[in-house]
């Protein structure tokens, strides 16, 4: 199982490995051109991804805060400026690694329910 989640962090189809997942940034293709494997089977199928890429960043940010407030001498001011831009560009960068993340977690799920339209592959 650990092998969809690795093909996926590395942007490929969690099931065959060779289709890439996204066609351009946060934008993934309907189905894998490799094997077929279809990875928006249905409208809201990412809402899993948008909540682990919104939990991820509140933890950055919450991390992010603490760091700032006990490691620098900066303004609250400067703090606030500085740590939301690094907050929104976090979030921004991981959104697809999040979606990868939860593709390969509906694949998972779906490979060990034994879903007719599954077939992994080593
Ligand atoms: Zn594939």
């Amino acid at each position: 199982m650990l092998v969809f989640f690795r093909r996926a962090l590395r942007k490929r189809c969690p099931q065959c490995g060779a289709g890439a997942l996204f066609r351009a940034f946060a934008r993934l293709h309907e189905t894998c051109g490799s094997c077929g494997l279809r990875y928006r089977r249905e409208s809201g199928a990412q809402t899993g991804a948008m909540y682990f890429c919104a939990a991820v960043t509140e933890i950055f940010a919450a991390a992010l805060a603490l760091g700032l407030y006990f490691l620098t001498d900066w303004s609250q001011s400067v703090a606030l400026c500085v740590g939301t831009a690094l907050v929104l560009g976090f979030s921004y960068l991981f959104l697809p690694v999040s979606m990868a993340w939860w593709t390969a977690v509906e694949y998972a799920t779906d490979a060990s329910n034994g879903e007719p339209w599954v077939k992994p592959r080593p």
